[in-house]
């Protein structure tokens, strides 16, 4: 177990990548605060299902954009295991519309889960982890923070700023031993973006640019979590690992 005692908060960590994130984590010996906003039940599930194998984890709804929702988090992870040390800010949002319609509320609520919910819950986390001397942020991105998506522009500012937080705080956080990173995935499959790869043309075409020839599972994009996490990636910090099957090598 390369994660025994420590803490840690994933948010968004009801379903999707984050549920997975959440108990990958747990399998390493991490205690786990999943976050969810909406998904309780499924959220309690993801707590159950680390009981069950024999891990520790509490569910804790906040809205990550709710910036006096964040103590409720880190206040979790205290009280229940005494500390925190790792922080998976994972919780995203996108919306399929071409920007000559995209609203300000689109804008503000996009911007507001994927970018200053994340600079802020960071900030906070980073306090504690300082104090305790040294600690992980794991920023969930996407391919889109290096190519952009049509009929998705928000999102993709979004994640370009999450690459740059990540290596601005990178750069702050270096000198008390909080190393920032982030995982960038690809197309993996979720609720997220099930609708729209089950039409078959946009699956192949899809398919036709991942080199590795197959959709990411959820499970894909625990490997690069783990290592961040853990103790072997003590020197690396401001980088972004692409877990995208070769996705952003061909653009043509
Ligand atoms: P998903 O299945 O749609 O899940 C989104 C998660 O974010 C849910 O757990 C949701 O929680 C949470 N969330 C949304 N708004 C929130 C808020 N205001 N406060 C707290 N949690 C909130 O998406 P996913 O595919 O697992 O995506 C997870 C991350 O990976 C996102 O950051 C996404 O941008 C990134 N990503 C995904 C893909 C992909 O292909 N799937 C590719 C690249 C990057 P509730 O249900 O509780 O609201």
């Amino acid at each position: 177990m390369r994660l025994k005692d420590q803490a840690v908060i994933v948010t968004g960590a009801g379903r999707g990548i984050g549920a997975a994130i959440a108990k990958s984590l747990a399998r390493e010996g991490a205690g786990v605060v999943v976050n969810y906003s909406r998904s309780g039940a499924a959220a309690k599930g993801v707590v159950r299902d680390i009981e069950q194998a024999g891990g520790n984890a509490v569910a804790v709804q906040a809205d990550v954009s709710a910036l006096s929702e964040h103590e409720r988090l880190v206040a979790a992870a205290l009280e229940r295991f005494g500390r925190l040390d790792i922080l998976v800010n994972n919780a995203g949002i996108e919306f399929r519309q071409p920007f000559l319609a995209t609203t300000p509320e689109q804008w503000d609520s996009t911007l507001s889960v994927n970018l200053k919910g994340v600079y802020f819950l960071s900030q906070r986390a980073a306090r504690v982890m300082l104090s305790a001397g040294g600690g992980r942020i794991i920023n969930i991105s996407s391919v889109h923070d290096t190519v952009p998506l049509a009929n998705r522009s928000a999102y993709a500012v979004s994640k370009g700023g999450l690459g740059m937080l990540t290596k601005a705080l990178a750069l702050e956080l270096a000198e008390h031993h909080i190393a920032v990173n982030a995982v960038s995935p690809g197309a993996i499959v979720t609720d997220m973006n099930s609708a729209s790869l089950s039409k078959p043309d946009l699956r192949e075409r899809l398919l036709a640019r991942i080199p590795a020839n197959r959709l990411g599972g959820v499970e894909d994009c625990v490997g690069a979590v783990v290592f961040l996490a853990s103790a072997e990636s003590a020197y690396v910090t401001g980088a972004t690992i692409y877990v995208d099957g070769g996705l952003l090598l061909r653009r043509l």
